[in-house]
């Protein structure tokens, strides 16, 4: 019994010396090793900001970071040379809305995401956005914003262990579970609702303003970079208020708001609160015109017309909602939903498996079809992507002083955006994942964290 006593003594003396120390501040890192120098060629190198191209231009890279990028730079003694004088060097690509912890199927859940999330545990989906996370890095995405539908913050968890070196993968921006009135998503039954534990990894009900400020603190604690309203996933939707609420509460915690948006009045609510993105398009022509005059980031999540999926009619909506965005100039990112699988998702001339990376590519479809050109579409997929992340002071573009995240493929992406859909190499943070179109991520592979984030801990 006197143990006892001590064991629970130690325990809160410890406790306690926990809550002294900020629970934000990073652990001591390690003294730094001298930073490794890589320099890499390009043959070409795209400004997808200004839409053109430089040739020949040496990116020196010191550690993860770029250090100074120009034609003729002179490359220090002991540099690791990196030979891309025959490609087209550019930045790494965005998947501005996409949940990389779901995968819902024709077998056996008929493609109702509810079964998904009975049926697939959190540790489960939490492995499989790990491996999507590799397979989206391999196809050139370095950024991915992971909104919602992850799996108890499995999102934030992937984060945090992409950024501490245990695996590679794209810089995670999660929001966790979406935040929305009654019910979510879900008409959930009434067992679910009232027991909640199937319900509640996926969607955090917030009916009222101190909900509403509880759950984005909640999800901001938990590592959320982002936090996502279901703005009208119910006709008794978010109001203008409830909106600007989110927004000054996410704000408090560095983040931004995203809602996803299905109706046209909850669109205007969301423009009329000054959201920062609007998820999905079914904006009228009016409001891509506010939306353009708001700077209002929109995720479309163009889903093309495919053998695996969509139809026609479908497709033909889609391509005009594009368009109509493009032309009233719409900050428009590229975002896809890609979240399900099925059978027929092979490569239709050598029947291999499309990996998640190349049928987050495929969304190019949706875009070319809207006569979008190749410039706009390549910003959307990068500067626009890195802006709606809100990393762009960090990461991005190929700067001095940024991390040195980049891809390279063969031909000229400002002719044929088609080019993207073989990426043949890709850095990560300095460090090499893909070379020769093969890839390589011995360098990411660690028996421990060896990366701390350099900013905040826990976000
Ligand atoms: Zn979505």
């Amino acid at each position: 019994m006197k143990e006892r006593t001590g064991t629970l003594a130690a325990l809160f003396l410890l406790l306690s010396v926990g809550a002294r120390s900020s629970p934000i501040e990073p652990p001591q890192a390690p003294p730094p090793a001298p930073a490794v120098v890589t320099a890499v060629k390009a043959g070409r190198l795209i400004d997808p900001d200004s839409g053109t191209a430089l040739p020949n231009q040496v990116i020196l890279i010191e550690g993860e970071r770029i250090k100074a990028v120009g034609a003729n730079l002179p490359i220090p003694p002991g540099a690791t040379v990196i030979d891309l004088s025959r490609a087209t060097v550019l930045p790494g690509l965005v998947d501005s809305h996409t949940h990389m912890m779901l995968t819902y199927k024709e077998r056996p859940e008929s493609n109702h995401y509810y079964l998904t999330y009975v049926m697939e545990s959190s540790p489960l989906r939490a492995i499989q956005g790990a491996s999507n996370a590799i397979q989206l890095l391999n196809a050139g995405f370095t950024v991915v914003r992971d909104v919602g539908n992850g799996a108890l913050y499995a999102d934030t968890a992937l984060r945090q262990a992409i950024e501490q070196g245990w695996l590679p993968g794209p810089t995670v921006i999660p929001s966790g579970p979406m935040i929305g009135s009654t019910g979510g998503q879900y008409w959930p039954t009434p067992e679910m609702y009232k027991y909640h534990n199937i319900m509640y990894p996926e969607y955090i009900d917030a009916n009222s303003p101190d909900e509403i400020v509880r759950a984005v603190r909640e999800n901001m604690l938990f590592g959320a970079r982002t936090i996502k309203l279901c703005v009208d996933c119910k006709p008794w939707m978010y109001s203008v208020d409830d909106i600007k609420l989110a927004i000054r509460e996410a704000a408090q915690g560095g983040c931004k708001v995203e809602g996803h948006v299905q109706t046209v009045q909850g669109a205007q609510h969301a423009i009329d609160a000054g959201i920062f993105m609007i998820a999905h398009n079914y904006l009228t022509p009016e409001q891509h015109r506010q939306a353009a005059q708001k700077g209002i980031f929109i995720a479309g999540t163009d889903t093309p017309f495919t053998p695996y999926r969509g139809s026609k009619e479908a497709f033909e909506r889609t391509v005009a909602q594009l368009r109509s965005a493009y032309d009233a100039g719409a900050p428009l990112t590229f975002g896809t939903d890609m979240d399900y699988w099925n059978e027929r998702m092979k490569d239709e001339k050598t029947g291999r498996w499309l990996t998640r990376g190349d049928l987050t590519i495929n969304f190019l479809l949706t875009w070319k079809a809207a006569g979008i050109p190749p410039a706009d579409i390549l910003r959307a997929m990068t500067i626009n992507g890195y802006k709606a992340a809100d990393i762009i002071q960090d990461r991005g573009p190929i700067k001095p002083g940024l991390y040195a995240d980049l891809i390279a493929v063969s031909g000229d992406p400002l002719a044929d955006i088609d080019v993207l859909r073989s990426v043949q190499f890709v850095m990560k943070n300095g460090a090499v994942f893909k070379q020769n179109g093969v890839m390589t991520p011995e360098a990411f592979f660690h028996p421990g964290p060896v990366r701390m984030p350099s900013g905040r801990w826990t976000r």
